[in-house]
């Protein structure tokens, strides 16, 4: 039996074609992606419209997981409609107004050897309600820290594809910033320029301009940064997509994280730990407090979300 103490209201997941109860287990130890990271997955939202649930960017966030399948060479069990149809599915079942979607697709139980030659392609979709990803640093400001180990180098791996053994950099660097004290990390890329958060972009704005980088920079390019530099123009921004040096955003007027989970959430303070932990210097960003613009675009972006802005209704999907 598992309980769902860390996943509020979650009361059912889809498992390759049908639901179960959250508590249910069904898997093996001896999983392929247990043990080598060799899954994909996404991160999706859904947010309440006076029509209901409507989920952010859905054919998007499927295109983008179908994509990551492709790079780790995985045979979709699943057309690219029923993925979306089983997200809408977990949402009705889980009866969620507003809920953060979940798909993982990975190598199951066959063979351990490091080519999955026997190991199955599943597929596995759960939703719960989750509020913000950076918790009360998403209100007052998060104070970040730059970590001394570099982004992995684009050149090195495919980084639009979101893939679990990725993660284990953006885990261990997030648990280390955590352990100095800090809300969140910042990678610089091997260039020593800004890359992004463990799993999050990082925007600066700066004499009206919103700023951010891209592939080049060894990021994942995330859609709430796409659907951002979309709206942008409607809060009178011009978008901006070059590197970001660290004198970009120690001088920024304003700087945030953006991502599906994290949404849009203000960074106020950065220390660059970039030659290491025992050897930093503090950034105040702006006024040291949440700025205007950010606050303009968190706002612009809710409205979005949840269905108030006719212009942005093509990102929606009704569950
Ligand atoms: N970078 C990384 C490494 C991420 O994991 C995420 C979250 N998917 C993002 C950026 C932001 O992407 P998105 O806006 O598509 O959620």
């Amino acid at each position: 039996m598992f309980p769902n103490t860390y996943f509020s209201k979650a009361k059912k997941y889809w498992y390759m074609g049908k639901l179960y109860d959250w508590s249910e287990g069904i898997f093996h130890p001896m999983m392929h992606a247990l043990h080598y990271g060799t899954s994909t997955f996404e991160g999706i939202r859904a947010y309440p419209t006076e029509r209901g649930p409507a989920i952010f960017r859905l054919k998007e966030h499927i295109d983008r997981f179908f994509h990551s399948a492709s790079v780790i060479k995985m045979k979709v069990p699943f057309t690219k409609e029923e993925v979306m149809e089983a997200c809408k599915l977990v949402i009705r079942e889980n009866q969620l107004d507003s809920a953060y979607i979940r798909p993982l697709m990975f190598y199951s139980y066959g063979n351990l050897g490091l080519v999955p030659k026997f190991s199955p392609v599943e597929l596995i979709i759960g939703a719960w309600e989750w509020g913000a990803y950076l918790g009360e640093a998403a209100e007052r400001g998060s104070n970040a820290c730059i970590v001394p180990k570099r982004r992995i180098h684009i050149s090195q791996m495919d980084l639009s594809a979101k893939l679990g053994g990725t993660y284990v950099q953006s885990t261990i660097n997030g648990i280390e910033a955590r352990e100095h004290g800090y809300d969140e990390a910042i990678f610089l890329n091997l260039e020593g320029r800004i890359a992004e958060g463990p799993g999050e972009n990082i925007c600066v704005i700066k004499d009206g301009t919103l700023h951010t980088n891209d592939r080049n920079e060894s990021i994942l390019e995330g859609i709430t940064r796409t659907s951002l530099l979309e709206m942008a123009p409607d809060l009178g921004l011009k978008p901006k997509i070059a590197p970001i040096t660290k004198e970009d955003l120690f001088g920024a007027d304003e700087a945030f994280f953006c991502g599906t989970a994290a949404e849009i959430s203000p960074i106020v303070k950065v220390t660059d730990f970039s030659n290491g932990f025992n050897n930093g210097q503090t950034h105040i960003i702006g006024s040291g407090k949440p700025g205007p613009v950010t606050s303009r675009l968190a706002q612009a972006y809710k409205e979005v979300v949840t269905g108030k802005n006719p212009k942005y209704e093509k990102w929606l999907y009704l569950v």
